[in-house]
């Protein structure tokens, strides 16, 4: 059986992508910040169903981060990273991306703004509400880092998860305004047994917290039921479907809820009221105690509503 191929340069990957392109064969992408969870998996195992040669990239993006963020204590488990890919059953990726910083930017990148010079993609209309409220910066660094994993892959199809929704609306509106030759795809957001979305982050959580956040889900899902309920009927009220949320999310002591937003599932605008047949992403983010330490650690999830 071939090793997957380890690459650490654009050059190499821009020849294993040529090679690909000659022997006419299709490669899938599959973007990660590393810390390798079953979400993740999800992606790699429909790429490599998707395509013939499939590659995942392990890159910690510093431009997404804002300098009170936790860039620095990210977990960094290349090697676990590394086994899991080995240990893939059946078909394994045939390469890995992990390139340093300097590679992905090479005008140099600070996470203060200010101080930032070079090239960076804003994705407007749809980056600036939730996630980009609390995170102005974030979605300018999702878009840049995607622009240029793109332009050195130049995959045939790139693997994005339900679980980060406006990440997903982004990337496709870069993909279709930067006339971007891939096809993006989107796949459902993989849960634990209780619920609570899989998330590299979860590694900062106590097993108490774990079982406790899965409250997040639970409330949402209680706002789809009532939404499944009423929509039968007509459209519904926003302010009703929150309710139900907030009813359970609202118990959870310790637990500091950002935002709860129902969204245009295409355009991310408010919402005032849920068309059947339109339908809205329910989203939210909610801080919870991180373990050992007196920050908190911000938990994001989302149902689609139909
Ligand atoms: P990250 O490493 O967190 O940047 O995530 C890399 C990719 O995996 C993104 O497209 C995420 O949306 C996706 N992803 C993260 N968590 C999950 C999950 N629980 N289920 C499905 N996809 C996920």
């Amino acid at each position: 059986m071939k090793s997957i191929q380890i690459f650490r340069t654009v050059a190499q990957v821009r020849q294993w992508r040529a090679n690909a392109l000659f022997a006419h064969q299709s490669v899938g992408l599959v973007p990660t910040m590393g810390a390798l969870h079953d979400g993740h998996c999800s992606l790699i195992s429909q790429s490599l169903q998707d395509n013939d040669k499939s590659i995942v990239s392990i890159f910690v993006n510093p431009s997404q981060f804002a300098p009170h963020e936790d860039l620095d204590a990210y977990p960094r488990t290349v090697d676990a990273d590394m086994a899991l890919l080995n240990q893939f059953p059946g078909k394994k990726v045939d390469a890995v991306f992990i390139p340093k910083v300097s590679e992905m930017y090479p005008s140099g990148i600070s996470t203060n703004i200010d101080e930032q010079r070079g090239a960076f993609v804003a994705v407007k209309g749809c980056s600036e509400q939730l996630e980009g409220s609390s995170r102005p910066q974030f979605f300018r660094g999702v878009a840049t880092v995607v622009t240029k994993l793109l332009n050195a892959v130049t995959p045939t199809r790139v693997y994005f998860g339900q679980k980060d929704a406006q990440q997903c609306v982004v990337v496709q509106n870069l993909v279709k305004d930067l006339l971007i030759e891939t096809t993006v795809k989107v796949l459902p957001t993989k849960r634990e047994a209780n619920g609570l979305a899989m998330s590299s982050r979860n590694a900062y959580l106590s097993e108490e917290t774990k079982q406790k956040s899965a409250v997040i889900y639970q409330s949402l899902v209680n706002g789809e039921r009532f939404y499944q309920e009423k929509s039968q009927h007509g459209p519904v009220n926003v302010g009703e479907i929150l309710a139900r949320i907030t009813d359970t999310l609202n118990d959870s002591t310790g637990f500091d809820i950002e935002y709860i937003a129902l969204s245009h599932p295409e355009t991310l605008e408010d919402l005032e009221v849920v068309e059947p047949g339109v339908g809205a992403v329910v989203s939210t983010a909610v801080r919870v105690p991180r373990e050992g330490s007196s920050q908190q650690t911000r938990l994001i999830d989302n149902v689609i509503l139909h």
